[in-house]
């Protein structure tokens, strides 16, 4: 850019600027399709050699009107006649066109003198019209002294108006205009570093502030804004330096403030966009996945269809009206905001809950009902009685409230089997809620929906699953639910089996009642003495106390083998189990009150004749039929010349038909090794346990029936104190101290101690164990067997091995009648102990043993435990004198 003032003509050919002014130091391109300023440029700049300066004017349009762009400012629109003087400076003439009585001329007094820097010309095709475009930079100011006309455009006669070099080193001493240039530079710095974020390109800029005086800065920063061509005029007007300057640091300053707030718009307006943006994109991503995934229904038809089935739900008014409510919400959501899903997972509950769907009951057909519960279950025939008798009153009243059943054994005894048979009898659904191990009311109440991931209730979520409002539902393990901080399932339960309670049951997930009147509710458990008082009260038990060998192998015979065979796709074809094995495997593989182990040994059985079958039939298809059917045909080719035929076997046939025989497995003592392994219970295993002195042989009933347990004592150097272990309760703990009690007065009597004087313990610690050490075991019927495995221990004498015992004692020694007397009858018969002590007072109970069982065993009753004791040693107990009490 020229720095050293230029040299100016005193005539100017005259570019007229239509509503626009080029300042000094600006660069503009135009473009010339006027004939008058073609032939201006043609003239004064094409033709000649040497390229001059043109003046450029701004003309003011009569209206004022800002017409055309910089590119094409109409240049050089209307051509006038010369010859006339301009107006005052500063101001503009006008000049009447009278030949054609155009609208008047405003030319301004003051304009530009400009170099080309470039030019092109261009024909128009078909006008065949000539233009020119020209790069015209803008240099100095002059002002118009007279106007006229050189052909078609003007010329002027002109006079600098920018000072020369002397003269602006001495405007430049001026402390005003030193003050006003720095000013402006450092308003122009701003601005350049605030246009230095947003685009790069703003370093050539920055070298300009630094080499360009400051007086052209002004110009070239102005000319490179848009502001209004009136200030664009004053500035060229602004001839004077201060003047100048202080008028470009106020354009740009106030082009920098509007930039500044331009930006802050932006930013706010992107930020909006952005989130919006991201939003539209992340769903297009998502409607693409759909698409590929072929899932096209939309969100909004998702939801449509959530009300569909809502609206088919069958919901009470109230509730639909809630339901609504919820779905309006939904509705107004995004599907990614917090919220939506739970809210959906909800609404879809609701929409899948039996609000009124229910299965049809029919007829109940009590003999029908008898059959089939006889067809599914083998004995229990009381029980069975009671079910009928249940499904009697039912048949009766329909509506009536009859009591909950509640089956109450040891596992794999057939208590879910029964009530699904009740379900099957009365033609509903059967659906199962394990209640084992629930501490939390939530469990069956649900969480309220304020919690992160809430949950409905086993109950309501069964319900959902079933999908009728009339199942009979099967609470199982109601004995195992406990209570603990988190509140207490039982009392919910109690709401739950409660007639008048249920109609309305409320779910804390679900939020609104809902009626469990026509659920038929069983339930399971393993003991009676775990369930709280106020439950066992609202329902009726049934006692499954398990079953005798005899009745296993019955049940297997009839039940479970034909059952596994078909679970395993075989028959008998294919496996055969002996009564003698399956008696084998009772007696060595099992010893539970139930017969799922038992079940499970026979299962294990067929998995490994399906094997073996399925091996059968892969040698039986090469080996028998193919084989020699090719080898003879081979032979006889061979024999007479002849083709070989080929043996087809068709597709899809079934090869088991095609062998009528094949062999079946039959199982054996050797395949039960084989199989199931070494027995895991043996006849021998009490005498193993019993031979040495201090071990006793007690019966015990637990969650599984009854049990034998061995209780072991030894004695080793110490104070004098008794240490128990085995997992024992506080019962238990007492009855170990009462024992030792009664041991320690009766030490002399029993012939443990020469005189009473003598201290049982001196310089010795007791311990007394119970195996198995994991379970946890407690109660008060152990007060026997503790007291015979103490005597052996200081007598030391050997307990017979082929009796147990049962019973509670009192401090004086009388023996307490116990529970589960059948249980541990049958657990003593399992493990082959032939002799029973038990209190006198259980006698009435063995009326529920079989009588095989009883016949084959010694029972011994007794009311005091010297009785135990001389029942329990071979020659009986070594008693100085019987006790006076
Ligand atoms: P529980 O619920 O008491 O633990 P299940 O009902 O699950 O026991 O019974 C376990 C298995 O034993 C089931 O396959 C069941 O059919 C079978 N079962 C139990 N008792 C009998 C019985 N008396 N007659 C026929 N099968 C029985």
């Amino acid at each position: 850019m020229a720095d050293s003032p230029v040299e100016l003509p005193g005539r100017l050919a005259i570019l007229p600027f239509r509503n626009k002014v080029l300042l000094p130091g600006a660069i503009v391109r135009i473009r010339c399709t006027n004939p008058s300023s073609v032939k201006l440029v043609e003239q004064e700049l094409w033709q000649r050699e040497e390229k001059g300066l043109i003046g450029v004017l701004p003309v003011r349009d009569s209206e004022a009107a800002a017409v055309g762009s910089l590119l094409s400012p109409g240049v050089g629109s209307d051509s006038g006649e010369g010859g006339s003087k301009a107006g005052g400076s500063g101001g503009e003439s006008a000049k009447q066109d009278a030949k054609n009585g155009k609208e008047p001329i405003h030319w301004h007094s003051r304009g530009v003198a400009a170099r080309a820097l470039h030019l092109s010309r261009g024909v128009e095709k078909p006008s065949g019209r000539v233009t020119y475009t020209v790069v015209l930079e803008g240099l100095c100011r002059f002002s118009v002294q007279e106007h006229s006309a050189r052909g078609s455009y003007h010329v002027a006669r002109v006079s600098r108006l920018d000072m020369t070099k002397t003269e602006l080193e001495q405007a430049e001493q001026d402390p005003d205009l030193i003050a006003l240039s720095r000013q402006f530079k450092a308003t122009a710095m701003e601005l350049i570093s605030v246009l230095e974020q947003k685009q790069k390109t703003v370093g050539r800029t920055k070298v300009l502030l630094e080499t360009v005086p400051v007086y052209r800065l002004a110009d070239i920063f102005v000319a490179s804004f848009e502001i209004s061509f009136e200030e664009q005029l004053s500035m060229l007007d602004s001839v004077d330096l201060k003047v100048r300057l202080s008028k470009a640091t106020e354009l740009v300053d106030r082009h920098l403030q509007s930039i500044l707030v331009a930006e802050k718009i932006t930013q706010k307006v992107e930020g909006q966009l952005s989130k919006s943006q991201k939003e539209y994109l992340l769903r297009q991503q998502m409607r693409a996945i759909k698409e590929e995934l072929g899932d096209n229904d939309d969100d909004e038809d998702d939801v449509a269809a959530l009300e569909r089935k809502m609206q088919n739900a069958g919901m009470p008014a109230n509730i639909w009206k809630h339901a609504q409510r919820e779905l309006r919400r939904l509705r107004k959501m995004q599907p990614q905001q917090p919220g939506y899903s739970s809210s959906r997972a909800y609404l879809e509950l609701l929409a899948d809950l039996p609000w009124q769907k229910v299965s049809e009951e029919r007829e109940l057909d009590l003999r029908a009902a008898k059959e089939s519960l006889d067809q599914d279950h083998y004995g229990l025939t009381k029980v069975k009685q009671r079910i009928i008798e249940y499904l009697a009153v039912r048949k009766l009243k329909p509506d009536a409230r009859g009591p909950v059943l509640c089956f109450v054994g040891p596992p794999g005894v057939g208590k879910t089997s029964l009530a699904s048979s009740i379900a099957k009898a009365l033609n509903r659904k059967f659906i199962r809620i394990s209640l084992g191990g629930v501490k939390d009311e939530a469990d069956i109440r649900g969480h309220r929906r304020t919690y992160i991931g809430s949950m409905p209730g086993r109950l309501i979520d069964g319900l959902k699953r079933v999908s009728v409002s009339n199942p009979v539902m099967l609470l199982d393990e109601i004995d195992k639910t406990g209570s603990d901080v988190r509140g207490d399932p039982a009392s919910a339960l109690l709401e739950v089996l409660d007639p008048e309670q249920n109609k309305t049951f409320n779910d804390h997930y679900l939020n609104v009642p809902f009626d469990l009147s026509k659920v038929i509710f069983v339930t399971t458990a393993n003991r009676m003495q775990p369930i709280p008082p106020p439950l066992l009260d609202r329902m009726e038990v049934i006692e499954l106390p398990g079953y005798t060998p005899e009745e296993k192998l019955k049940i297997a015979m009839k039940h479970l083998i034909p059952r596994v065979l078909e679970q395993h796709g075989l028959s008998s074809a294919y496996l055969q189990i002996p009564e003698a094995m399956v008696e084998l495997i009772i007696e060595r593989y099992t010893r539970e009150a139930g017969v799922r182990n038992l079940e499970q040994n026979l299962a294990a059985l067929a998995r490994a004749a399906a094997v073996k079958v399925a091996e059968q039939v892969n040698t039986l298809r090469l080996g028998k039929e193919i084989q020699p059917i090719t080898t003879t045909l081979l032979d006889s080719r061979l024999a007479d010349g002849g083709e070989v035929e080929m043996e087809v076997i068709p597709m899809g046939h079934d090869i088991s038909n095609t062998y009528e025989n094949p062999s079946p497995m039959i199982v054996d003592e050797a395949t039960l090794e084989k199989v199931l392994g070494p027995p895991r219970f043996g006849d021998r295993e009490a005498a193993d346990r019993v031979a040495s002195p201090g071990v006793s042989v007690g019966l015990v009933w637990t969650s599984f029936g009854g049990e034998v347990q061995f209780v072991e004592a030894t004695a080793m150097v110490g104070k004098g104190d008794l240490h128990l272990t085995g997992q024992l309760g506080d019962v238990i703990k007492e009855s170990a101290q009462i024992s030792l009690t009664w041991v320690r007065a009766r030490a002399a009597d029993l012939n443990l101690s020469p005189t009473s004087d003598i201290n049982l313990l001196e310089n010795r610690d007791i311990h007394i164990h119970f195996p198995a050490g994991a379970v946890p075991k407690d109660g008060p019927s152990a007060g026997v067997t503790l007291v015979t495995s103490l005597v052996s221990l200081f007598s030391n004498r050997k307990v017979r091995a082929d009796t147990a015992m049962t019973g509670e004692m009192t401090l004086r020694g009388l023996v307490l009648p116990v529970g589960g007397v059948k249980d541990k009858v049958l657990a003593a018969y399992r493990y082959g102990i032939k002799r029973v002590i038990l209190p006198e007072r259980n006698m009435k109970d063995l009326a529920e043993v079989p009588s095989p069982i009883l016949s084959g065993m010694e029972i011994l009753l007794v009311k005091r435990i010297e009785e135990v004791l001389d029942h329990a040693f071979e020659g009986g107990c070594p008693l100085r004198s019987r006790s006076k009490l």
